[in-house]
């Protein structure tokens, strides 16, 4: 399917030549030969046919093949020995006599654009087919949800969604910029580069080449904004296909991606990262961005909580036109509880400190990502009823001269990941000083995305404490592919008598704040606002 679209790219292409003569047989030489560029059987090459005797044709394979000048109007055209051939220890090599100077050089730049289009392209294999049946992918994930998912990226505006993230975008800008030591005259591959806009940025801060690997049709977008900007364009190649599957002719120094979904590992693009990293990128090459964190702590929402419960009410009913609904009531009371709730909320809702768990994306192992397991303790500050566990993550940019963060932490600048919440069924009770333990258990499925096992558990605490017991505990399983987008119903959280809560989250992110003052009155600015912002969404 893929080498057909390719075929049209690549128009077949003859040109007429003066002779050929075949390195290892000195006497071949042949008056007047047609030298074709075409596809044969999904193989690239270049083929030249001899007019007087075309039983004599030879055939390289350009995936293999490689063109020299020896003179203004003289070449040596040179392949590896292909897997059909006999002889496979032998290269083969042929020398070509162009009719004048101008010809050898449309011939030169036949040969670079071919080679350009088939070797990058990666697909195109010496056996013919193409990679793309065999991927990691496509063993991971299923064939629908891949095709809904490029589907997705295909399109501008979701595109554009993220591009108008100005959190998102603008700390990107700024990490490549203020690092730009780490960009001029590098290598850089932008992991699945959606519209472009990052390889963009890198050829902005200098970077000698970049190769913008995009799987869905946003490669064609992307050409198309690229080469409507030539002074950064000439330095960037887009390549159509999954990282999994394209190769590359260079390795990079550097590899620049925003893989990043809902609560970090949503979409499981993560794993496309780390196998670009182990594809192409140098021994100890850097990449943008070069952590990722989870951060993860209890909180109480009632309003949100009842919400949740309302919706199966519905069920509840024995005499819907004279049916009663009732047996299917607990069914739906689970179904809404298994929806992570993705919104921005109120950081005075949190009921302890964060904690956190670390990837880096630098040594981290793909199949680390299959299952993730995080152990979760925390002590609570007030006597609350918690109802489940909210969910954000940030990133680090590691850069050679700044290290910046892009988080997406409640009471920052909102982003368009917002923040995601596990709603319990079941909330547990818990008094100040109380410790609440748990597990965040997430398990990687075909469909891009994580089934979540969450338990939390109250201990017991006061004179009962030494025991260790637990007192109450509250477990659900959601399905981080079918979250309950609840940005059109803010709920207006009243002015906290509690200011406890918000200074939690202030502590866990000092870190941050103390990088980036900028960030940190944004922080502030927004904490005060926070009551209106939660209206306008
Ligand atoms: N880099 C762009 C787009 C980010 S969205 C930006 O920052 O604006 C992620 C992009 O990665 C999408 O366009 C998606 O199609 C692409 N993508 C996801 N998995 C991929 C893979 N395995 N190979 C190539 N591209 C991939």
């Amino acid at each position: 399917m893929e080498v057909s679209a390719r075929q049209n790219k690549q128009k077949e292409q003859d040109f007429l030549v003066a002779s050929i003569s075949q390195l290892s047989i000195s006497n071949s030489t042949s008056p007047r030969v047609v030298a074709k560029f075409h596809y044969d059987s999904g193989v690239a090459e270049l083929r030249f046919d001899p007019e007087s005797d075309p039983k004599a044709s030879v055939h390289f394979d350009l995936h293999t093949s490689r063109l020299f000048k020896l003179s203004q109007s003289e070449s040596v055209c040179i392949s590896e020995a292909s897997e059909t051939d006999k002889e496979k220890s032998y290269s083969r090599g042929i020398s070509i006599q162009f009719r004048n100077e101008e010809e050898s050089r449309n011939f030169h730049c036949a040969f670079e654009q071919w080679k350009k289009e088939v070797v990058v392209q990666g697909s195109d294999f010496p056996n013919g087919t193409a990679s793309s049946s065999q991927s990691k992918f496509d063993d991971k994930i299923e064939a629908s949800s891949a095709k809904m998912y490029f589907h997705y990226y295909g399109q501008l505006l979701h595109q554009q969604n993220m591009m108008q993230d100005y959190v998102r975008t603008g700390t990107y800008y700024a990490a490549v910029m203020e690092n730009r030591v780490d960009f001029v005259g590098r290598v850089v591959v932008d992991v699945g580069a959606g519209s472009g806009i990052l390889s963009l940025f890198a050829a902005q801060a200098g970077a000698r080449h970049v190769y913008a690997v995009e799987a869905s049709e946003m490669a064609e977008y992307a050409r198309k904004l690229i080469d409507g900007n030539p002074s950064l364009g000439e330095r960037i190649t887009v390549i159509k296909g999954k990282v999994e599957e394209v190769e590359l002719r260079e390795k990079a120094d550097i590899l620049i991606s925003e893989p990043m979904g809902t609560l970090l590992v949503n979409e499981r693009m993560l794993e496309s990262y780390i196998i670009a990293r182990d594809r192409f990128l140098v021994p100890n090459g850097k990449m943008f961005p070069t952590i990722g964190r989870i951060h993860m702590a209890p909180f109480s929402d009632e309003y949100l909580y009842m919400e949740i419960a309302n919706k199966a009410l519905f069920w509840q009913q024995q005499n819907y036109y004279g049916v009663n609904l009732a047996p299917l009531q607990s069914t739906a009371f689970q179904g809404y509880f298994s929806q992570p709730v993705v919104d921005a909320f109120d950081p005075r809702l949190l009921v302890a400190p964060a904690v956190s768990h670390v990837i880096d994306f630098t040594s981290t192992k793909e199949e680390d990502l299959y299952e993730i397991y995080i152990p979760l303790k925390f002590v609570s500050t007030v006597g609350t009823r918690v109802h489940g566990l909210a969910c954000w993550f940030d990133v680090l940019f590691d850069g050679s001269t700044v290290q910046r963060w892009l988080t997406t932490g409640p009471g920052a600048p909102t982003t368009h990941w917002y923040q995601l919440r596990c709603v319990l069924a079941q909330p547990i009770y818990v008094m100040p000083g109380q410790e609440i333990v748990g597990r965040l258990h997430m398990v990687s499925h075909k469909a891009q995305s994580y089934t979540l096992h969450l338990t939390l558990s109250a201990k017991m605490w006061g004179p009962g404490a030494e025991q260790g017991g637990i007192l109450q505990t509250s477990s659900g399983k959601l399905d981080l592919k079918e979250p309950y987008y609840r940005l059109s119903q803010p709920q207006a959280y009243p002015l906290p008598q509690d200011q406890q809560s918000n200074q939690l989250l202030q502590t866990q992110d000092i870190q941050i704040q103390a990088q980036d003052e900028e960030g940190s009155d944004l922080m502030q600015q927004t904490l005060q606002d926070s009551g209106a912002e939660l209206h306008s969404l």
